[in-house]
């Protein structure tokens, strides 16, 4: 599919396995990347298919939340594999869940379940080197990405994950909002979300996002703010109907 420019000098791309976005914001110091893949192999292929774009160096990288599929290609973009490293960003709540899943038994057993799943995943789970973002946000922070272009993460509340960051370009009107919304399938209700208060969270970006945002989600196409408040509107009922559970 390539890239595609949702905004000047803001770029998407879906990517499989997983069908994950990763997105790309071009600043005068360098180009800021949502999201690595779910392994190294597959954050090379990014890094190689950034020179579509620019020849600027990856100066930060978010997370957008804990899970494999965007996260598992940080190691390509820290030290030793790029130098000077990146910055990688994520919530707090996401980076202590990374630094805790090499000591967590039932991070283990998943990775082992993936490896299981055929020899394509069984490489890439024997290559893994997770590395867990060295910046922490709690509830914003403001990235200067150089001329004039800056970008916002924002914690708005718990939701798909309790550490779910957006990322809002301002000047381009793009939010990428990871998987708070899902627009190739279903919101995926694992069981680290948080459903009763993931609709409030979706109220509190739209606020957020400003009229006319474009969001670009975790998997899936771009869509705009009707879009979300259905999707809300469906997580509500959903919870309404007792057919997730309200705690989390
Ligand atoms: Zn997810």
């Amino acid at each position: 599919m390539g890239w595609i420019e949702v905004a000047d000098g803001v770029f998407r791309r879906r990517y499989e396995p997983c069908d994950v976005t990763v997105g790309v914001v071009a600043g005068e110091g360098g180009l800021l990347l949502v999201d690595t893949r779910c392994g190294l192999a597959e954050a090379r292929e990014v890094r190689a298919q950034l020179r579509e774009l620019s020849s600027a160096p990856v100066r930060w990288v978010v997370n957008t939340h804990v899970h494999f599929d965007h996260v598992w290609g940080n190691a390509e973009f820290a030290a030793p594999r790029q130098l000077p490293a990146a910055e990688i960003w994520a919530h707090r709540a996401a980076v202590a869940a990374m630094r805790a899943a090499a000591d967590d038994p039932r991070a283990a057993e998943f990775r082992a379940y993936l490896a299981g799943r055929g020899p394509e995943w069984a490489a890439r789970i024997a290559e893994l080197v997770e590395v867990a973002p060295d910046r922490e946000v709690e509830r914003e922070h403001t990235l200067d990405l150089g001329g004039g272009r800056v970008v916002q993460l924002r914690h708005l509340g718990r939701g798909h994950t309790d550490g779910d960051l957006v990322v809002r370009v301002p000047d381009a009107g793009v939010v990428f909002v990871g998987d708070l919304v899902e627009e190739s399938g279903p919101p995926a209700f694992g069981a680290d979300c948080f459903p009763g208060e993931w609709a409030t969270t979706l109220d509190a970006l739209v606020a957020f996002a400003g009229p006319g945002a474009v969001f670009v989600p975790g998997h899936g196409e771009p869509v705009g703010e009707s879009f979300v408040r259905g999707q809300a509107a469906h997580i509500r009922a959903l919870v309404l109907e007792g057919r997730v559970a309200a705690d989390g």
